[in-house]
């Protein structure tokens, strides 16, 4: 096989969750992928004071850390619209939503930024490693908020809507990366105002 990342071939490991886990391969060479930081943390918002705006989601699974081969990773696949990278982490998310029970709702982005985009990176994600999840959310904000300082981020208007009825159960959000966690609060929001028991979520990588 050819490493997706280095492009030298190499020998996939027979390991042990690949055989009898049917754990997805990386697609990978070890180097490459032994040089991302796993993280495995978790972000718990349970016990923090809530306020209107912050401590909707409960809490927030990060895989890996944003590391300089996580920076490079992120750009050819985002930026540069390299899809076949999606398999890199397969395997490490088809097991960590294995684990959790919920409906598994990746964060859109907004249509205009998909045209851009080209493919919705965040749901690509998923598919490789084979994650069921639906789409309950519309992203109905394009602009960039960078120069508002996180509580004016937060405070602003829901960026999304929900598209459908959501259940008195329990969520998974999905998002790539956790940054100032405006994104996943705000997401969080609207599914807990719309009726959700509890809301988690993953992200790939904990800025
Ligand atoms: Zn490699």
């Amino acid at each position: 096989m050819t490493c997706l990342i280095c492009g030298t071939p190499y020998q996939s490991t027979p390991t042990w969750s690949k055989l009898f886990l049917n754990q997805l391969d990386s697609s990978t060479c070890t180097r490459c992928f032994e040089k991302f930081d796993i993280s495995d943390s978790t972000i718990d918002f349970t016990d923090f004071l809530r306020t209107p705006y912050e401590g909707t989601v409960d809490s927030v699974f990060c895989l890996y850390t944003y590391n300089e081969p996580m920076k490079e990773f992120l750009h050819q696949y985002k930026f540069l619209q390299d899809v076949a990278l999606a398999k890199v982490f397969a395997g490490k998310l088809q097991q960590a939503f294995q684990t959790r029970e919920g409906i598994i709702v990746p964060i859109p982005m907004h249509p205009e930024k998909l045209e851009l985009r080209t493919f919705a990176q965040v749901d690509e994600l998923l598919n490789a490693a084979q994650v069921s999840y639906q789409q309950l959310l519309v992203k109905t904000k394009s602009k960039t908020q960078g120069k508002k300082t996180k509580k004016e981020r937060l405070k602003t208007t829901n960026l999304f809507e929900s598209m459908s009825n959501i259940e008195e159960t329990n969520y998974i959000l999905f998002d790539d990366i956790y940054t100032t966690g405006a994104t996943i609060h705000h997401a969080a929001k609207i599914l807990k105002d719309s009726g959700a028991k509890r809301v988690d979520a993953i992200t790939l990588i904990k800025g």
